[in-house]
């Protein structure tokens, strides 16, 4: 069978999209190959989702996987490794076990973890080294660890780590966080040790982390501070393999170009949540899920 919508990625933008879709009359299949919610099921806490002052990341999303898989015909726990077609003849697309067919396709892959690249991160990773506090952090409760990063994702696990019962140090690249000011002031309140101007230029151990050699961006001071942890937090990068393959146009930085109703310069290719780039928050890719279904279901439905 064909479907009407393809959409991949379940995260809040294609959970969104699935539930418009659907009601829309449109029938829908879903890919997904990693966990359903996205960078947001990965949360310590969510504060700024309208109608829940305080929630996990885990519990929010499971809230609306619960919600979205009701308005889902086919879900493939797949990754998607091929797509063609296209120029209004729909789409094939193709998982290591399935072929399916759509008519349009909506792209809420979002992004993935961006990497410190230094000597020791691949070697010690999962054995200190995570990108994850949320999965990780009850590990190195009462322990010492480090928060690589100055943006929401930093502060927010890092004041996780310390309710943990950690001792944590923030280490940021520049003189001023770039995460909301609430943070700023919680991070002091709570004493987060916070170390400005300070890359890592090594994570040091033999079997787990033990140290990690820093560097001071304004004086060029090399130091090390010991700790049996450190959680990476500088942001992400786009999952655009699937809008290359179908030659969907990129912005500069990677993120796909899409126009305020989430239409892509293909044909019947919509783009919604993390990977436009626009404002990676929840309410926004939930909201942008809506407007691809609906620029979806008005470009299958014209006459
Ligand atoms: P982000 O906002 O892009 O911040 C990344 C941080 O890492 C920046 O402080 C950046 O430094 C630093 N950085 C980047 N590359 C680095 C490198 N190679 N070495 C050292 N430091 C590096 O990423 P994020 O904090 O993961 O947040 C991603 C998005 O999710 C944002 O839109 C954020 O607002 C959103 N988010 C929101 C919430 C919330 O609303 N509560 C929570 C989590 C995430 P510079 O500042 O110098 O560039």
């Amino acid at each position: 069978m064909t479907f009407d919508v393809g959409i991949i990625g379940f995260g809040p933008a294609g959970m969104s999209a699935a539930i418009y879709a659907k009601r829309f009359g449109l029938s829908t299949i879903v890919f997904e190959h990693g966990i359903s919610g996205g960078n947001a099921a990965l949360s310590p806490l969510i504060e700024n989702y309208l109608g829940f002052p305080e929630i996990s990341g885990s519990d929010l999303v499971a809230a609306m996987e619960n919600h979205a898989k009701k308005y889902v015909d086919k879900f493939v726990d797949e990754k998607v490794a091929d797509v063609s077609g296209g120029t209004g003849r729909g789409f094939e697309l193709e998982t290591r076990r399935e072929r399916e067919k759509v008519r349009a396709l909506i792209i809420a892959t979002g992004t993935k973890h961006r990497e410190l690249g230094v000597p020791g991160e691949q070697k010690l990773r999962g054995r200190g080294v995570s990108y994850c506090a949320t999965c990780d952090g009850f590990f190195f409760r009462n322990k010492k660890v480090a928060v690589i990063g100055g943006g929401n994702t930093a502060a927010v696990e890092a004041l996780y780590l310390r309710d943990l019962g950690a001792e944590v140090y923030l280490i940021h690249r520049r003189d001023k966080l770039r995460a909301e000011e609430v943070y700023y002031k919680r991070l002091n309140e709570k004493k987060v040790n916070l170390v400005w101007n300070t890359v890592v230029k090594e994570i040091l151990g033999e079997k787990k982390v033990e140290a990690l050699r820093l560097e001071n961006r304004v004086d060029g001071t090399v130091s090390e501070i010991q700790v049996n942890g450190v959680f990476v937090a500088i942001g992400d990068d786009p999952q655009n393999e699937i809008p290359k393959m179908l030659g969907v146009t990129l912005r500069e930085d990677g993120y796909v170009a899409v126009d305020q109703n989430c239409r892509t310069n293909v044909k019947h290719v919509y783009a919604c949540g993390d990977i436009t780039g626009l404002f990676n928050q929840v309410v926004v890719a939930a909201a942008q899920g809506a407007l691809a279904a609906r620029s979806a279901y008005e470009d299958l439905t014209k006459i």
